[in-house]
């Protein structure tokens, strides 16, 4: 994200993909405005919530108007850099990693996976869709030459920090991690964790004690 959105508070940054989404679906049917409650009944985020996200980013609803469509287009595609590719690896490819490299990630943005690593000497030298794997040792070496920023860890847990040691001195600077391990990195890389296991866990409990509260998370 540039300059400008460094101030957006980082709730409303993870939001923006999803808007971005949605505000493209309405240019492509033609529309040109929408309205904070036709957007909350569509991204499921309540309108208050969509009021502040939007006035972080200087996009100002008028009563009885909405939202101007275009105004909100520019301002994602400019904000998410959604004119350059962002170049992703997949580091463990078992049956969560297949499943992502069979996932065409692009149709929704501009994230691709590039390339894919594994220890297997059965999955070494093998293609999944448009994406090769290679041998773990050639990790570091073709992270950088091929200037990857993003690598999703789908691999077991107990190998997780050791595989993250061996990227922070490559081009790096974010890790999406699927596995329940807790990483330790430098501030100067960005983890985000998903724990598939700890999010079913988490829903289970909602629907047990609060399975008349429709407010999303
Ligand atoms: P999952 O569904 O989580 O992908 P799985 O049962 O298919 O699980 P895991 O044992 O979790 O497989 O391993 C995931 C993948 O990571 C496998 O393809 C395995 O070969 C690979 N792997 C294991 N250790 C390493 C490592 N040190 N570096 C890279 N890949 C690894």
């Amino acid at each position: 994200m540039n300059e400008e959105t460094l101030k957006i508070p980082q709730a409303t940054a993870k939001r923006l993909p999803l808007y971005y989404r949605f505000i493209q679906n309405l240019h492509n049917a033609g529309k040109q405005r929408v309205s904070s409650a036709e957007l909350s009944e569509a991204v499921k985020v309540d309108s208050a919530t969509i009021r502040r996200d939007f006035s972080y980013f200087g996009a100002l609803g008028k009563k009885g108007y909405g939202y101007n469509v275009n105004y909100l287009l520019s301002f994602f595609r400019k904000t998410l850099d959604q004119d350059e590719v962002t170049k992703v690896a997949l580091i463990g490819v078992g049956n969560l990693g297949t499943a992502f490299l069979n996932y065409n990630f692009l149709k929704n943005n501009n994230t691709k996976i590039e390339i894919a690593f594994d220890i297997d000497k059965n999955k070494v030298g093998k293609k999944i869709g448009q994406v090769h794997i290679y041998d773990l040792s050639e990790l570091q070496s073709r992270l950088i030459e091929e200037n990857i920023s993003i690598a999703i860890l789908t691999v077991p847990a107990e190998v997780a920090q050791s595989i993250t040691d061996s990227i922070l001195e490559t081009s790096i600077k974010g890790i999406l991690n699927f596995t329940p391990a807790r990483l330790n990195v430098p501030s100067s890389i960005r983890v985000h964790h998903i724990d598939l296991a700890v999010e079913l866990q988490a829903l289970v409990y909602f629907l047990k004690h609060y399975p008349n509260d429709t407010e999303n998370s």
